[in-house]
């Protein structure tokens, strides 16, 4: 399949690209059945940019809000509502009156509703994170962009969509990945991995929460057992011979 298109003076071929590369159009990350110059330049447009499906998407999280495909405008250096990277040309952009959404075509088609992690765990797209990513440890990706992220159903979970992104990137840069498998296998290989350590982090927190519970326990057994309503640190101390 051939197309024409405004980004390159050639035409575009669709096939598989072999490695990770930056589009042409809304100039993220891309992979996979790509658009690629048929005159061999270096040149790469998404599918969903060189001929999208559908020029009028429903935003994802909202059944009023309506986007709409547009090349350039005023949605143009805005942070994308789902990976809070800037728009540079091609995006969809909302036509609500009040809250206006920018999100790359890649940003709004790619990511599936729902991954499965693990076994029995699926996680689900948001509008934002319910708990610190498992990637970057940090809810919002910046202050002011939230970022669209996967969550597991208990909300303990979560991954940014730019940070899964990220993740692909970095494990094809090490030659883990290879264009060929499904992206989001790393995340599968990558989450109980993720998912122990956070888990570890959350029992060393609760720890540290009963070792101060315990100290504010020893505290009052202080006052009890020296009769000191105040709790004079010197007087627990002699008490307990410390
Ligand atoms: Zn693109
Ligand atoms: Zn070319
Ligand atoms: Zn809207
Ligand atoms: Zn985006
Ligand atoms: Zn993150």
């Amino acid at each position: 399949m051939e197309i024409s298109n405004d980004s390159h003076h050639h035409k575009l071929t669709l096939k598989h690209a072999n490695c990770p590369y930056y589009c042409g159009g809304c100039g993220q990350l891309g992979f996979g059945l790509t658009y690629v110059c048929r005159e061999g330049c270096n040149f790469f447009l998404h599918k969903e940019c060189g001929k999208p499906e559908k020029l009028i998407i429903k935003y994802p999280f909202s059944e009023k809000c309506v986007m709409k495909f547009q090349d350039g405008g005023s949605g143009v250096d805005s942070a994308c509502d789902a990976c809070g990277k800037k728009i540079q040309r091609l995006h969809y952009r909302c036509t609500c009156t009040f809250v206006k959404r920018n999100v790359h075509p890649c940003c709004l088609v790619r990511y599936e509703k729902t991954l499965d992690a693990i076994r029995g765990l699926t996680l689900h797209l948001r509008k934002v994170a319910a708990s610190k990513c498992l990637h970057c440890r940090t809810i919002d990706l910046r202050s002011k962009v939230r970022g669209w992220a996967y969550v597991s159903p208990c909300g303990t979970y979560s991954y940014h969509v730019a940070c899964v992104m990220e993740m692909i990137n970095t494990n094809w840069k090490n030659g883990f990945f290879t264009g060929k498998n499904d992206p989001f296998l790393i995340i599968k290989q990558q989450f109980p991995e993720d998912m122990d350590q956070m888990h570890k982090l959350t029992v060393v927190h609760k720890e540290m929460q009963t070792k101060k519970q315990a100290k504010a326990i020893l505290s009052v057994l202080y006052h009890v057992f020296t009769g000191n309503p105040f709790g004079l640190v010197g007087a627990a101390k002699s008490y307990f011979g410390n």
